[in-house]
């Protein structure tokens, strides 16, 4: 698909149509979905903002690329003013105080926010289901999940609700609802995109991610949102990334996969076929393709949950119902926090909390947590040396198509392993994205960290070789 921001624009400038008929058109959608994509339509904001760049038309001024695009917004950024629960009974009734840093870059390049999109609760999840506003359903078959923990997000660029969106990926929150909706979804290198104003779950992987329809798309959310912010002290400067860089392949010589995410009985037949075919038209174009060791997926999910279930619990510890919350009192303080916490989070972020400070515990923390921290150097040394032998890496996104709606719920388990592609590249901090081709969920792409621009290159060779 071509980019539809470059398409909307023109049509904005050759006054073939208007901005604020566009946007009634995306909140009607938006409104009659069946999907439960939407927490809260942003409908008299974006409305305002249309009628501003109609009216910037009209006078024959001149509008940038951005300016009058529609988007989506996960339910976990702040945007002043507007209600951000999470997902949550125990934000339902959350303003945002102030603005991330992400998403009021895209306000001040004219883009249009539509609607905070529903997910599952603090990004806990990989199919949307653990949400109090009803399971996303898929936007390829409604009886399956939309995926997660950004469903909403991939499921309303999918479906043409919004022209992008922004999700937010901790261990695979945008790369697997893309996958799932057959779109595209990048987890840029840690720290390109500020946090600043994203409810943070897992604040050492916890990444702002674009989900779009074309590449071209991607490149141009992402260079907006990318950049140093004073209030996000792990972000860093990139140098924006051109179009004419990524247009053209050559430089890339070699690709390496992993062997036991292939190799294994986890594998869904179909993908593993898919995959290996992939590999094949790859080869075929000359590129040499070389198969990689790797820790086994049960060490990486380990791993991951381990450290994301810690974080998570040391984050979620502010949400007691004294500054945010809806407060619950009971008989004494102590007793008012407990409440207040076990009445309105989720059974799933309940388990993480508890998970959490069970590994950060006195006595535990040394046998587990550290335990984690050293997988995670090792796992990223790994990524490390393979970097010197492969210009990129790919692999399926999933290992199964996406569930039923109802069965994750039954088995926190089965879903937990269904992350074990995704969440290696988060606790390496690596680029990758999910391109909708390849396998009936898409494949990932990986460079190595910064190299973002190489992963985009990449994705436009694919899209011409398979
Ligand atoms: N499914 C993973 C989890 O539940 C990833 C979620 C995310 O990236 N926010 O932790």
């Amino acid at each position: 698909m071509d980019s539809q921001i470059h398409k909307i624009h023109q049509q904005l400038v050759n006054k073939e149509i208007t901005c604020t008929a566009l946007v009634q058109d995306k909140l009607k959608s938006l409104k009659q979905n069946t999907n439960n994509t939407v927490n809260a339509l942003l409908d008299n904001l974006a409305l305002n903002l249309a009628a501003k760049v109609d009216a910037k038309i009209a006078q024959g001024e001149s509008i940038g690329l951005l300016e009058g695009i529609p988007f989506g917004i996960k339910d976990v950024y702040m945007v002043q003013g507007t209600l951000t629960t999470a997902s949550s009974e125990l934000l339902k009734n959350y303003k945002s105080a102030y603005t991330a840093t992400a998403i009021q870059k895209l306000l001040d390049a004219g883009a249009i926010p539509l609607v905070k999109e529903n997910c599952d609760s603090f990004g806990h999840g990989s199919s949307s289901e653990n949400t109090i506003f009803g399971a996303v359903k898929n936007a390829i078959n409604p009886d399956l999940v939309g995926g997660g923990s950004s469903g909403g997000s991939a499921v309303n660029v999918a479906k043409d609700y919004t022209v992008f969106s922004i999700g937010g990926d901790t261990g695979g929150s945008v790369r697997q609802p893309a996958g799932y909706n057959n779109v595209y979804g990048l987890k840029p290198t840690y720290g390109r995109i500020s946090r600043y104003g994203l409810m943070a779950y897992a604040s050492s992987t916890d990444c702002v991610g674009p989900i779009a329809k074309s590449i071209e798309d991607i490149r141009i959310v992402l260079n907006v949102m990318s950049g140093k912010d004073q209030k996000d002290q792990t972000t860093y400067a990139s140098a924006e990334i051109a179009q004419d860089a990524i247009s053209d392949a050559k430089d890339i010589k070699t690709v390496g996969y992993f062997k036991n995410f292939i190799e294994n009985d986890a594998i869904d037949a179909q993908i593993k076929s898919d995959f290996l075919s992939a590999i094949e038209k790859i080869k075929a174009q000359g590129i040499q393709v070389k198969a990689l060791d790797f820790f086994e997926s049960n060490t990486l999910v380990s791993t991951y949950y381990t450290l994301a279930m810690a974080e998570t619990a040391s984050n979620l510890s502010r949400l007691d119902g004294t500054n945010y919350g809806n407060r619950i009192e009971a008989e004494n303080l102590k007793e008012t926090y407990a409440v207040t916490r076990s009445e309105n989070f989720s059974e799933e972020t309940k388990r993480r909390i508890v998970g959490g400070n069970q590994v950060l515990s006195q006595g535990f923390s040394d046998e587990i947590y550290l335990k984690g921290l050293n997988l995670r150097d090792q796992i990223s040394e790994n990524f490390e040396n393979d970097f010197k032998e492969v210009d990129i890496i790919i692999s399926p996104v999933t290992p199964n198509i996406p569930p039923k709606i109802g069965d994750s719920l039954k088995d926190p388990l089965a879903m937990y392993l269904s992350d074990a592609y995704t969440v290696g590249f988060s606790l390496g901090q690596l680029p990758t994205l999910t391109v909708p081709q390849g396998t009936a969920t898409g494949l990932q792409i990986t460079a190595a960290k910064n190299n973002d621009e190489l992963v985009l290159k990449f994705a436009n060779f694919l899209k011409d070789t398979i």
